[in-house]
């Protein structure tokens, strides 16, 4: 056995103090036409309604397993206190770290409330930043929450392991019914992550400087952002990313009405050499599928990215040549013709002016 591995202790304030806050003016019903509902639907308690198309939310209804943080793509339910500055402050950089949930018997582990609370960038953060992770769930198959947990979990494990593995670290996290370190011998990636020196730098400095010009963009997805840009993307595998695709059908008009909305400036329109583009950067999509609700010819599609070659490049969707005002230069809309309105407007009162004075 491998005896430089030692499990971490118990590093972590618990996190089941956490309080569970929404903030309204981060959630995409604000716009009326939005679909969006994913809190409403992972939602264990009933405690998240939806009325009118405006989240209403219970908190004497709810437990704060945190459920609704991982899904939400614009990070509106969020943790009192963070949920990152619980986990990620205070993790070992010698160890491998395991957590657990409350109800776990795993004394050696740090507990939430749920592990299905943990998104794939704390996840990611956390094996990077560790030797790897371990998700005990030892108390899951007799949980309430399972149904909705498990498949949740598993999402997220996958997602950060493909994630971790493009980027050519050797860290993994792994889903695990007992912290049993004679069982649970280290996989041959985690042994090598855990000799190999030169991996230190993977992914660490992403932890302290998330700056980007965007604040729009959650936390989650400026880390991953970050992370990527950072690091080469040392294998071109197909595999499902965290990340999206967004694609256009030959129905778009370039009425822009996706850009114009989208929260986090993944889509975004350019004039360029007399031609307009519709823009898309991979990574700072959330997915939050906004585009798609407010597009009114149903133009747009998005997936899960599995083309790894796209991650870091700036797409044109779709462009179009666009004419100029013959008087002032400005560009034209679809209902001007030659002049735009403002032009043709000035126009007619001069016209008036001087018949006036004919
Ligand atoms: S998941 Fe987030 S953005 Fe979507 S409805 Fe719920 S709070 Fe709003
Ligand atoms: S923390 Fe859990 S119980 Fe509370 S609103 Fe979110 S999903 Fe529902
Ligand atoms: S491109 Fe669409 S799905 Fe992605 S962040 Fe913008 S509005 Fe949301």
């Amino acid at each position: 056995m491998i005896d430089i591995i030692k499990i971490a202790e118990k590093l972590v304030e618990t996190p089941a103090d956490i309080q569970v806050e929404l903030d309204n003016s981060k959630c995409l019903k604000q716009f009326k036409f939005s679909k969006c509902s994913t809190c409403h639907q992972v939602c264990p308690e009933k405690a998240i309604k939806i009325e009118n198309n405006k989240i209403l939310f219970s908190k004497d209804k709810c437990t704060s397993c945190g459920l609704c943080l991982s899904v939400c793509p614009n990070e509106a339910f969020y943790s009192k206190p963070s949920f990152f500055n619980l986990v990620l402050d205070k993790l070992d950089s010698d160890k491998i770290t395991s957590f657990s949930c409350q109800k776990s018997k795993q004394k050696e582990s740090n507990k939430f409330n749920c592990l299905a609370s943990l998104n794939e960038a704390i996840l990611v953060q956390t094996a990077l930043k560790t030797h790897g992770l371990i998700l005990i769930t030892d108390s899951c198959n007799k949980c309430n929450y399972k149904n909705k947990a498990l498949p949740l979990i598993n999402e997220k494990v996958t997602l950060a392991n493909n994630f971790l593995e493009i980027i050519g670290s050797r860290k993994e996290i792994t889903i695990s019914e007992k912290l049993d370190m004679q069982k649970n011998k280290l996989s041959r990636r985690q042994f090598m992550a855990t000799v190999s020196k030169n991996l230190a730098h993977v992914g660490a400095s992403a932890f302290s400087s998330n700056k980007d010009k965007n604040n729009t963009i959650s936390k989650s997805r400026l880390i991953l952002k970050s992370i990527v840009e950072k690091d080469k993307i040392q294998t071109k595998k197909q595999t499902e990313l965290p990340f999206f695709q967004v694609t256009l059908n030959k129905d778009c008009d370039l009425c822009l009405k996706c850009s114009e909305l989208c929260p986090t400036g993944a889509l975004f329109s350019q004039v360029k050499k007399e031609h307009l583009r519709l823009r898309f950067q991979t990574l700072k999509c959330s997915g939050c599928k906004l585009c798609l609700d407010a597009c009114p010819r149903a133009s747009l599609n998005i997936a899960s990215l599995t083309n790894t070659a796209l991650l870091k490049r700036n797409l044109i969707l779709k462009k179009s040549k666009v004419s100029r005002c013959s008087s002032c230069g400005r560009l034209l809309t679809d209902k001007e013709q030659n002049t735009c309105l403002s032009c043709q407007k000035k126009k007619t009162f001069n016209s008036n002016i001087e018949s006036l004075f004919a």
